[in-house]
């Protein structure tokens, strides 16, 4: 296993560009499990050159750094209600302490914790590219490949929203997450990509498949009932 320890976040993105073969190294637990993401690649730490940190700034957004763990966020008091419940998707105390945030969104895993919630609270990331820092919506960073490097999001702590999973035990692969924020609507469905829209019919473009956590008539009827009813 080759881990490279860059001095900075920039140094970090550029090695990453520079090396098809690689992921970013947070929390590691996704990369460091049999058959995660980090399997047979290079691993570039990036713990100590990104915020760890949740903090309130002065416009009343909460900048939540992208090391910061799912555990962070069920303690903080900063956090909205619908956020907390997201990350307590997670069910093991142990890999919460352990998952980041910026780790989450960054996997973008068809069962993504927190990945359908971020886009439909209209959650912006500050990124930084070999080009320099830049701002990203969650909900368009998520559908693509893109190697930016995470450093913290922006949340408006305001914002309550509907999040609500369906799986075969609170510990297994979700079969199905979805959110709903004023009018935009996410669903994240295992074995296909998440899709977003300001519609509940966005479930008509999910292209649905059949595995171990459901049918794929059976994904679809859930999908198609799910936001009946919210809140
Ligand atoms: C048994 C088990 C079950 C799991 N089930 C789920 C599940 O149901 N849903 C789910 O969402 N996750 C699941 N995970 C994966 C994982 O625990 C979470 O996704 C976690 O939040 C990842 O965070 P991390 O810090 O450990 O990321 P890491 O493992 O360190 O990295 C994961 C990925 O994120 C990228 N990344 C990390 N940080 C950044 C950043 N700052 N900017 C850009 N990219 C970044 C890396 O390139 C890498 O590809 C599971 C893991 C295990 C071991």
């Amino acid at each position: 296993m080759v881990i490279h320890h860059p001095s900075n976040a920039l140094e970090a993105v550029n090695k990453r560009k520079e090396i098809p073969c690689s992921v970013y190294l947070a929390g590691g637990t996704e990369d460091l499990r049999l058959g995660g993401q980090g399997e047979n690649k290079e691993l570039i730490d990036i713990n100590g050159l990104v915020p760890s940190e949740i903090r309130k700034r002065e416009d009343g957004m909460v900048e939540i750094g992208a090391l910061a763990t799912l555990e962070d966020i069920i303690e903080s008091e900063l956090i909205p209600e619908c956020v907390k419940k997201g990350a307590r998707l997670c069910a093991s105390f142990e890999k919460r302490n352990s998952a980041t945030v910026g780790g989450n969104i960054g996997a973008r895993r068809d069962d993504s914790y927190l990945g359908a919630l971020f886009s439909v609270l209209d959650v912006v990331m500050h990124t930084i590219t070999p080009h320099g820092e830049e701002d990203k919506k969650v909900s368009s960073y998520f559908p693509t490949n893109c190697r930016r490097l995470i450093l913290y999001f922006l949340l408006d702590p305001k914002k309550e929203a509907f999040i609500r999973r369906f799986g075969n035990t609170s510990s297994s692969h979700a079969t199905l997450i979805a959110a709903e924020c004023e009018g935009r609507y996410a669903l994240s469905v295992k074995g296909s990509k998440m899709v977003f829209g300001t519609s509940p019919e966005i479930y008509k473009d999910v292209e649905y498949v059949s595995d171990i956590t459901g049918s794929a008539e059976y994904k679809k009827y859930l999908a198609s009932i799910v936001f009946e009813g919210e809140k």
